[in-house]
């Protein structure tokens, strides 16, 4: 029987993963299927069920599944620990796995790809969500200048930066309203808002000259995107994270790590 994976969301529709993970199969001759599954909004361990009786090997995990994804699995990466939240399950005899690849993929993306250093840089990130959570230990171990979390509700920014293992004196957590007068190197959306069209309430004047502003968000133009353009910053989508964190997500499963470039060329060329 042909290894099936899978990547559960909702929405998922608009999911590239599928296409990523075939090329890395093709690239690397690996006998695998990879699919959408729309999980209902509370039926996501029951879809996960349904998947491991079904004889699936693994899924990836979306929006809004992450935080869920990590009380279902059995077992944690120091990735997915430090997160609590999980992108990456391996279903094994012995239990589920969880492990967390948004980290890696994000630092990969923009300091290989994009060649960007993040140290000594003044970081925003904005979203307190399961992406978030992903991304914010391994931007902390770049060791920026500053790290601010702002988010809509505070109480998710403080969490976030309260778990923080290193030196969090760099770490901070605000609202959006707290960001006035501030200014960033590169400010990181990474808020669903994305997916609704919906703006954020940050103020202009955070984006610093020669900023560099970075969706999570890709295939689109967001209202993030368009204020950061129309004041100044380079702005990038996540496409490349999506295909890093795809790559550590199949080298996980697979134990092998497929080349990275061709795909996200291919990708962005559609
Ligand atoms: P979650 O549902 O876990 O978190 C959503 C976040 O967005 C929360 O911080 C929430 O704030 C905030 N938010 C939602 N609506 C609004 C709004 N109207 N105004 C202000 N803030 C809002 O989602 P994820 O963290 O899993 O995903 C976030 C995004 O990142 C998605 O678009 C996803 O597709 C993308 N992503 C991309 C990846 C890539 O590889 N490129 C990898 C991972 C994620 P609050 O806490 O107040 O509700």
């Amino acid at each position: 029987m042909v290894d099936q994976y899978a990547v559960i969301g909702n929405p998922v529709a608009h999911s590239k993963s599928p296409m990523i993970h075939e090329a890395f199969a093709r690239q690397t001759r690996q006998d695998m299927t990879y699919e959408r599954v729309l999980a209902p909004l509370d039926g996501f361990a029951d879809t996960i069920r349904d998947l491991i009786a079904k004889g699936y090997k693994g899924v990836n995990v979306t929006v809004p599944f992450k935080f869920e994804a990590f009380a279902l699995c059995d077992f944690h990466t120091e990735q997915a620990k430090s997160a609590g939240a999980v992108n990456t399950i391996s279903f094994t005899a012995n239990g589920i796995y969880g492990n967390n690849t948004d980290g890696d993929g994000l630092i990969r993306d923009i300091t290989r790809n994009l060649d960007t250093a993040i140290s000594g840089k003044r970081v925003l990130l904005l979203g307190a969500g399961g992406a978030a959570e992903g991304v914010f230990q391994p931007l902390l171990a770049e060791c920026p200048g500053l790290l601010v979390v702002a988010n809509r509700t505070l109480q998710k920014a403080e969490n976030v930066v309260s778990k923080s293992h290193h030196e969090s004196r760099q770490a901070k957590a605000t609202t959006f309203e707290g960001l006035k007068n501030q200014q960033f190197d590169i400010v990181i959306n990474a808020t669903s808002t994305g997916l609704t069209d919906t703006a954020l309430p940050v103020p202009d004047t955070v984006f610093a000259e020669g900023c560099l502003a970075y969706d999570m968000m890709y295939g689109r133009e967001t209202p993030f995107m368009k204020q950061a353009r129309n004041h100044g910053a380079q702005v990038v989508d996540g496409l490349g994270m999506l295909v890093e964190q795809a790559a550590e997500a199949f080298a996980y499963w697979r134990g092998i790590r497929p080349e990275t470039q061709p795909v996200i060329a291919m990708v962005r060329a559609l």
